[in-house]
C-alpha cells in the first residue's frame, strides 16, 4: 500500500453514514467498527463513519462518538463525520474526527424540511464551524468540507437553478470551507449537467477547492455521472458499499453509487484508488451478517472480476 499522494482518485466511503442512516434498523456498534476496519484494510483511505445529529432524530447514529473513536485508532485512515450544525461539529471534534462535512441544501424547501433552516442560515452555520476550526490548536485542526445538497434537482422543488447552486458554493468558500462539493441527493443528475456544473464550480472557487462528488444511483446515472465529473477534474467520489440504504422514493433502486462498482470502473480505466477489490468485496459479508435481509447492490460482486483483470493500483507506476 502506498501513500495517499500516489492515488489518482480518492474514494470516500459513506456507507456507515449515508447508507446506515437510511436503513430503519440500527447496525450494532461492534459490527460498524468491524466493517470500517475491513474497509480500511482493503485500502479505503477515507470513511464517513457517522453523523452527529441528535440521537432522538436518528437512533441509527446514537453511537457516533464511539464509532469515531474506534475509527481514529485505525492507521492511515481519514475519519470523516457529517455534522448538521456547530453543536454537532463540537461533538465530532471532541470525539476526534479528522474532517467534518456539512450539507447545505440549495433547495429552500428541502433545507427547511431537513435542517429547519434556510440555505442562508445554513451558510452562516458553516462560517461558525470554520471559526471553531480556526480556534483549535494547530495539531488538532480539522478539515471542513461543505456540500451543496440537492445541487442537481429536488424531490420537493423539482428544478434547482444552476446559478443559485454555484452562488451557494461561492458563499461557502468565502465562509471559509476548505473544500466545496456537489451532491446529487435525489438521483436527478445527468452527465451533461454534472460536467457543466463541476467545470463551473472549479472556475468559480478554484480547482484546488473543489470537494467531493456525491451521486446517488436512483435513476441509474451514477457511474455515468462519475465519468462526467472526472472529465471536469473531480478527484474525490463518495460511494457506499453495496449501495446500501436504497431510495425511499424509488423501490428497488440503490442509494449511493456502489463502492465495488466504482472502484472496479476507476481501476479498469487505469486510475489508482489504492483499494484491493477482492478484500473490498469480502467486507460485504459483514454488512450482510449485521443487517440480514437488507438488499445489497452492485454488479461487480455478482459478476466477478473479468478474466486477467489487472487493477491500476497493482501496476508499477511509470515514471
Ligand atoms: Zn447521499
Amino acid at each position: 500500500m502506498g501513500d495517499a499522494d500516489v492515488l489518482d482518485v480518492l474514494v470516500s466511503e459513506v456507507g456507515p453514514r449515508d447508507g446506515l442512516q437510511s436503513v430503519q434498523r440500527a447496525m450494532p456498534t461492534a459490527a460498524k467498527v468491524e466493517w470500517i476496519r475491513a474497509l480500511a484494510a482493503a485500502g479505503v483511505r477515507e470513511i464517513e463513519v457517522a453523523s452527529f445529529v441528535p440521537a432522538k432524530l436518528l437512533p441509527q447514529m446514537a453511537d457516533a462518538e464511539e464509532v469515531v473513536r474506534a475509527a481514529r485508532a485505525i492507521p492511515a485512515l481519514t475519519v470523516l463525520a457529517l455534522v448538521p450544525n456547530l453543536k454537532g461539529a463540537e461533538r465530532a471534534v471532541a470525539a476526534g474526527a479528522h474532517k467534518l462535512t456539512l450539507p447545505v441544501s440549495a433547495s429552500r424547501q428541502h433545507s427547511m424540511a431537513n435542517l429547519r433552516r434556510s440555505p442562508e442560515q445554513a451558510i452562516d452555520e458553516v462560517a461558525r464551524v470554520c471559526a471553531l476550526r480556526d480556534a483549535l490548536p494547530r495539531d488538532r485542526r480539522v478539515g471542513v468540507e461543505a456540500n451543496v445538497a440537492t445541487a442537481f434537482g429536488c424531490t420537493l422543488e423539482g428544478r434547482v437553478p444552476e446559478d443559485w447552486v454555484i452562488e451557494i458554493a461561492v458563499r461557502l468558500a468565502r465562509a471559509g470551507a476548505d473544500a466545496v462539493g456537489l451532491s446529487d441527493t435525489t438521483g436527478y443528475g445527468n452527465p451533461a449537467q454534472v460536467r457543466r456544473m463541476f467545470a463551473r464550480l472549479a472556475r468559480e472557487i478554484g480547482a484546488e477547492r473543489v470537494g467531493g462528488a456525491h451521486f446517488h444511483n436512483t435513476r441509474g446515472q451514477g457511474l455515468a455521472n462519475v465519468v462526467a465529473a472526472l472529465d471536469a477534474g473531480v478527484k474525490t467520489f463518495d460511494s457506499s458499499q453495496g449501495g446500501i440504504g436504497g431510495c425511499p422514493y424509488a423501490p428497488g433502486a440503490s442509494g449511493n453509487i456502489v463502492t465495488e462498482d466504482l472502484v472496479f470502473m476507476l481501476e479498469a480505466m487505469g486510475l489508482r484508488t489504492g483499494i484491493d477489490i477482492e478484500r473490498l468485496i469480502a467486507a460485504r459479508a459483514i454488512v450482510a451478517d449485521a443487517l440480514p435481509g437488507e438488499p445489497l447492490y452492485g454488479h461487480l460482486p455478482d459478476a466477478g472480476l473479468p478474466k486477467g483483470f489487472a487493477p491500476a493500483t497493482a501496476r508499477p507506476r511509470e515514471s
